[in-house]
């Protein structure tokens, strides 16, 4: 397992680079899921990074999709919980449980830890915070909702969303086939980014670019 790292709960970085991180959700609870193949080829072949938080349960159900994920270098993997509980109604012990579970299967299934925490629901306080902190993660949450998981919302709405993000902001979508219309949205996002300069990195990279804003002075 990574290092304890000091609690961090951040939802975008303060920096001076034209960057941006795209993130996308991979959430399974007791409902079946699915994988937005087509998304992830379209990453591929434009070598775009991009960050995957994926849930415990989401990787197992899912192995090729994983493997698929795991084989791209400039894709990072963050840890998404085991079942997709509300997060800060559970047990110290309960909350544990689910980072550590997670972790121990994305290692045993990609050789990789994940660094970044995104909490379900986007549920936190500092509890939760404090325990991805113990497994070794930063707390992700976002500034830029496109609104995907909303099957009504269209292509065009998801780019208009997308087109509110600023250097150094993180936008949160979904490849877990609850994305609705990201797939489809994807190529005007990326041509948007590129007008505008913005270059899409992992949460990882942006980090490292500038200074994670906290969030817990707020809560
Ligand atoms: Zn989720």
């Amino acid at each position: 397992m990574p290092s304890p790292l000091t609690p961090l709960v951040f939802a975008r970085v303060a920096t001076k680079q034209q960057v941006v991180a795209l993130t996308f959700d991979c959430c399974q609870n007791e409902k079946p899921a699915g994988f937005d193949e087509p998304l992830v080829r379209q990453l591929i072949r434009g070598h775009i990074p991009a960050t995957f938080f994926l849930g415990g349960r989401w990787v197992e159900a899912h192995p090729d999709a994983v493997k698929l994920l795991a084989s791209v270098r400039y894709f990072e993997l963050g840890n998404h919980s085991y079942i997709h509980p509300h997060m800060t109604k559970q047990t110290p012990d309960r909350m544990r449980q689910e980072l550590v579970r997670t972790q121990q299967i994305l290692h045993s299934r990609t050789g990789r830890w994940a660094t970044d925490f995104r909490p379900p629901y986007g549920e936190w306080d500092s509890r939760v915070v404090a325990e991805a902190g113990k497994a070794g993660m930063r707390t992700v949450m976002w500034s830029v909702a496109t609104g995907d998981p909303d099957k009504h919302a269209s292509a065009a709405s998801l780019v208009a969303e997308v087109r509110k993000v600023k250097p150094g902001g993180i936008i949160i979508m979904h490849a877990n086939g609850r994305g609705w219309n990201t797939a489809k949205a994807l190529p005007d996002m990326l041509a948007w980014l590129k007008k505008k300069g913005l270059r899409p990195v992992t949460v990882s990279e942006l980090v490292k670019s500038g200074s994670p804003v906290s969030l817990e002075a707020r809560k």
